[in-house]
């Protein structure tokens, strides 16, 4: 399941270099997370490094964005087709 970052995020910035994926940028209001390059980190990290920065908490699942997890590795492997994952 993707990540989403809802309208507490005060606009720090600290989340977007973490992400693995290029998936964060500054968006119109806040900054917004690109669900299509979201993969909640899998084969790169445990835990979604959005979240694990995020300051204020702003950076939380996407629930109408479910995937499993073999989906969300598929979606790593085709972002980066140069990388071996476990
Ligand atoms: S969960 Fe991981 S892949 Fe998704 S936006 Fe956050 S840092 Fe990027
Ligand atoms: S780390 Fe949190 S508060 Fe900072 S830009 Fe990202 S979502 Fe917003």
């Amino acid at each position: 399941m993707a990540y989403k970052i809802i309208t507490e995020c005060n606009n720090c910035g600290a989340c977007e270099p973490e992400c693995p994926n290029t998936a964060i940028s500054q968006g119109d209001e806040v900054f917004v997370i690109n669900v299509e390059k979201c993969t909640e980190c899998v084969g790169f990290n445990a835990e979604p490094q959005c979240a694990q920065v995020c300051p204020v908490e702003a950076c939380v699942p996407d629930e109408g964005h479910k995937e499993a997890k073999e989906a969300l590795l598929a979606k790593a492997k085709k972002l980066h087709p140069e990388k071996k994952f476990a």
